[in-house]
């Protein structure tokens, strides 16, 4: 057996756990869908197989085709488990082309998973938590010819680009990188990843949010809330979140106006008033003169970044913008235990399969343990 694939993962079950993977009515979708594009390849391998040796590269956390191929071959019970019989390195390659062109197949199956996700656990997806990860190149990614020489014109991912990790983040630090983000939306219950989009490095995180919520809600999610850091705090990521019926937990970004005191509660002569609640259909804030004597005693503020519907003094920001470690926790699970790195494939169409299959092995997996006991993430 592959040593190293044997000692990142390997459950002693794991066998068993992709063939319960391939026997539920998502997975078994999937395979039935593509056999009926009656796909005119080279003869090669059923699709269970193929679909199978897919998961197995994330349950076992292999970077490789070629690895993960090598290891089902020597395998007797994952051999089993797909079908029996192994296919080989090109079958794969060949399989992963004809994923890229019916993606809209692993989409359905994706959203089926999210479908029945949410069936078990009602709550799945009610607050949601955004932001972006860094997945370096399979490239040189050095970005200078030599030291102190020109800067590197041409790379061998054409598609990848530099970028920075997220300036916010605290337990990195900063510094540039050559290659992809990924861009999600997680469950800040379970972890889970709701809606996700790979896109080239030097593309900012605040751009996508939108798309992010939008994707969440085209599957079905009705996000009450939706945390995200400092580097999305923009009055249109604020309303693209309301119009959506979403209520935005953002930390405030040191604007001029809030260096004015523009984000501050309304005050008087009686001292600084209070939040009363708000009305989202009304898209506004009540506050009240703390001792009623003012005329009136409260008024509405519209909602906007400076005055959201959920105050960022109230417990309940605080409590929900907790939640927001859900989305690191994730991307760092998804990279070391699910093998979303080192990404071992170039162009971004490839990428983004490779999130796409990474996401699905570890979602029809938390499905399969819901069928057996609780939600894990
Ligand atoms: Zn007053």
């Amino acid at each position: 057996m592959d040593s190293k694939a044997g000692s990142t993962v390997a459950p002693r079950s794991a066998a068993s756990e992709l063939r319960v993977l391939l026997d539920s009515p998502e997975i078994a979708g999937l395979v039935c869908d593509l056999a009926n594009t009656r796909w005119t390849g080279r003869p090669g391998y059923p699709l269970r197989a193929m679909v199978g040796v897919a998961l197995a590269k994330s349950l076992y956390s292999i970077p490789t085709w070629t690895r993960t191929v090598a290891l089902v071959r020597e395998h007797d019970a994952l051999r089993e488990a797909i079908g029996g019989e192994c296919p080989s390195v090109y079958a794969a390659y060949r399989f992963a082309a004809k994923l890229r062109v019916y993606s809209d197949l692993l989409d359905s199956c994706i959203a089926r998973v999210l479908e029945r996700l949410r069936a078990e656990r009602p709550e799945f997806g009610r607050d949601l938590a955004i932001d972006a990860s860094d997945l370096p190149a399979y490239a040189n990614g050095q970005r200078y010819l030599s030291k102190n020489g020109p800067e590197r014109k041409r790379y061998s991912d054409p598609d990848a680009s530099w970028g920075h990790r997220s300036a916010v983040s605290t337990r990195k630090g900063g510094g540039g990188f050559y290659g992809f983000k990924v861009h999600a939306a997680v469950c800040a219950r379970t972890d889970l990843p709701v809606a996700w989009q790979v896109e080239t490095a030097r593309a900012h995180e605040s751009s996508f949010a939108t798309a992010l919520l939008d994707a969440a809600k085209d599957r079905g999610f009705a996000a009450e809330t939706t945390a995200l850091d400092m580097g999305y705090d923009t009055e249109a990521i604020h309303a693209a979140c309301e119009a959506r019926g979403s209520r935005p937990i953002i930390p405030l970004k040191q604007t001029p106006g809030v260096k004015r005191g523009d984000h501050r509660p309304p005050e008087c002569e009686h001292g600084t008033w209070t939040f009363a609640g708000s009305d989202p259909a009304r898209g506004a804030a009540k506050w009240r003169c703390p001792t009623g004597d003012c005329s009136p005693a409260s008024r509405w503020i519209k909602a906007d970044r400076l005055h959201p519907l959920v105050p960022r003094e109230s417990k309940r920001w605080k409590s929900l913008y907790r939640g927001r470690g859900s989305v690191e926790r994730e991307f760092g699970r998804l990279k070391n235990e699910w093998a979303l790195l080192p990404l071992r494939v170039r162009g971004i169409e490839r990428v983004r399969l490779h999130a796409d299959l990474t996401i699905l092995a570890k979602l029809a997996s938390a499905l399969a343990k819901t069928r057996t006991g609780p939600l894990l993430a």
